[in-house]
């Protein structure tokens, strides 16, 4: 098979990527995925696809997970709904016990907690994601700010250090002028932020951003950077491996934010020319190498209304809006984190990636847009994936499903593929009309609001878009004529004594 492999490539000059097995390298076998939801879904079909032996694991409140399901093996890990997915020590042990030789963080949960990756490697099972000391400096915004300004990169102007007190942030945001963003220096998910417009603010916002932070990341750091007015967000997926290859796979535009967390994610950014575009990417990698960076990452910029890209953040694991860099590009991410931990060598350049067209993913969450995005949790009477040419759905959920009320409210993505950018916008009006999820309330007659919006259609929006737009939650909520015909007949025949 390698000798014909070989052949092949002698033939018609081109280099067919080995299957793992046949590298010669110790390559992965069985995999413990140390998530839920549809990114362990996810997970679990990249193992499939490669010949590995997926693990899942769950809590009791997570028994009738899709994940559970779907792997191969799924191993209770007791009552403790969160707490459960967080126990790094007792879920590197499962691993251990059950001979798995690598562990896939997902998002989320431990995925950046360098903790987890540092117990992996005492116990010599591979983690697919970058080294402890990489996750741990880029967790901490601070560091990560300091590492880009080193290597050249621009970031937001802000502090040089996690303020000490309230005098030094009032003094800094004087000489940086409001308005300003309080943030946690290790936060994420959008949570520990806070804007300032005046030192009045500042005054009134210290307190609760240390006490969100305490609280969400287990550290009281916070620190200040000026606030970006009406910001793109624009970010690059990277993939390094271990022999020095660095390549980008584009950019996103995460702009569509509800309270600094993302609805809906572009690729490539309808807002950005081609010179912009060649200079996110390479300075994305240069982050990457700057760090030593290795397996899948993303390095986050804001784009300000000057045109000037600054660093916000970089996220050391896989990113939920993944599906859309692999729609344009054809890559499989997951796969390559895979391969990479295998040791093997990225088996493309830079110049070999090619994008083509426009893919868009939206999270469909259990949510009441009508009731200030309410979680709306509860069983899934019944779910029907949408289809057709450029759609691929990302989903936790199946007809029966009751959804716990213990997690994140995101049960689906919809990624939706289309070769211009008009044409995505009606394929994925198109593909939210196809998809079918009932008993619980959802973000998708939201979505189709959102698409009919002049400047999202023209491709001309910045994260204050969700704000700006309060009427788009005003849609009508009619009642889908089969549910209502089962109850009308269900009426009838109670009715009748049938
Ligand atoms: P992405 O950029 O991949 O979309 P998000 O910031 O939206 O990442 O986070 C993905 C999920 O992981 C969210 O549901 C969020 O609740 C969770 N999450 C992200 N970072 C953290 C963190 N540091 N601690 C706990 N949960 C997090
Ligand atoms: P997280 O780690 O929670 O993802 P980020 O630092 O990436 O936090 O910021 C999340 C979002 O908050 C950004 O996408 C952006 O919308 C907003 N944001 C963060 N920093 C700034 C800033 N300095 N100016 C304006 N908006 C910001
Ligand atoms: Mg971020």
């Amino acid at each position: 098979m390698r000798d014909c492999d070989l052949a092949d490539s002698k033939k018609t000059g081109k280099v067919f990527p080995l299957s793992r097995q046949l590298t010669g390298t110790d390559v992965i076998k069985k995999l413990l995925i140390a998530n839920r939801g549809e990114i362990a879904v996810r997970i679990i079909r990249a193992c499939a696809e490669a010949g590995i032996t997926s693990v899942a694991i769950y809590t009791d409140a997570d028994r009738y997970a899709l994940h559970v399901k779907k792997a191969d093996e799924a191993y209770n890990i007791g009552p403790e709904s969160v707490a459960g997915y967080l126990n790094a020590h007792r879920i590197v042990n499962l691993a251990v016990a059950t001979h798995c030789d690598a562990l896939h963080p997902g998002y989320g949960f431990l995925s950046e907690n360098p903790l987890l990756a540092e117990i992996c490697a005492s116990r010599q099972v591979r983690y697919i994601g970058p080294n402890a000391d990489v996750i741990r400096m880029m967790g901490d915004k601070i560091e990560a700010r300091a590492a880009m300004l080193a290597a050249n990169i621009p970031v937001v102007p802000g502090s040089k250090g996690s303020l000490k007190d309230l005098d030094e942030a009032l003094a800094l945001a004087g000489e940086i002028g409001y308005p300003i963003m309080l943030k946690a220096t290790n936060g994420g998910g959008g949570r520990g932020i806070r804007r300032c417009n005046s030192a009045q603010d500042l005054h009134k916002n210290y307190q609760r951003v240390i006490s969100e932070a305490s609280k969400a990341f287990g550290s009281a750091d916070i620190f200040l950077e000026k606030c970006i007015d009406r910001p793109r967000h624009i970010e690059v997926q990277i993939l390094a491996d271990r022999h020095g290859n660095v390549v980008h796979l584009f950019e996103r535009d995460c702009s569509i934010q509800r309270r600094h967390q993302k609805l809906i994610e572009i690729a490539p950014s309808p807002q950005i020319n081609e010179e912009q575009r060649q200079w996110l990417g390479e300075t994305a990698v240069r982050a990457a190498r700057a760090v030593n960076y290795e397996n899948a990452g993303t390095v986050e910029f804001l784009l300000d209304k000057d045109h000037q890209f600054y660093f916000m953040e970089m996220n050391t694991r896989l990113q939920v809006e993944h599906t859309i860099s692999e729609t344009i590009t054809g890559i499989d991410i997951v796969r390559e984190q895979i391969r990479i931990a295998d040791g093997l060598a990225l088996t493309y350049r830079q110049e070999d990636i090619q994008r083509r067209g426009y893919a868009m993913e939206l999270r469909i969450n259990a949510e009441d847009p009508k009731n200030d995005f309410l979680p709306s949790f509860g069983r899934i009477t019944r779910y029907f994936a949408p289809g057709g040419p450029g759609v691929r759905t990302d989903a936790a959920i199946y007809s029966g499903y009751p959804i716990p009320p213990d997690y994140d409210s995101m049960c689906a993505k919809l990624t939706v593929w289309a070769l211009d950018w008009e044409e995505l916008l009606n394929r994925t009006s198109r593909a939210l009309t196809d998809t079918g999820v009932y008993g619980v309330k959802t973000t998708i007659p939201y979505y189709m609001e959102i698409l009919k919006v002049a400047d999202f259609r023209s491709g001309s929006f910045d994260t204050g878009f969700v704000e700006d737009h309060p009427e788009l939650t005003a849609y009508k909520t009619s009642r889908p004529t089969r549910e209502l015909t089962a109850a009308i007949t269900a009426a009838l025949s109670a009715h009748l004594g049938l």
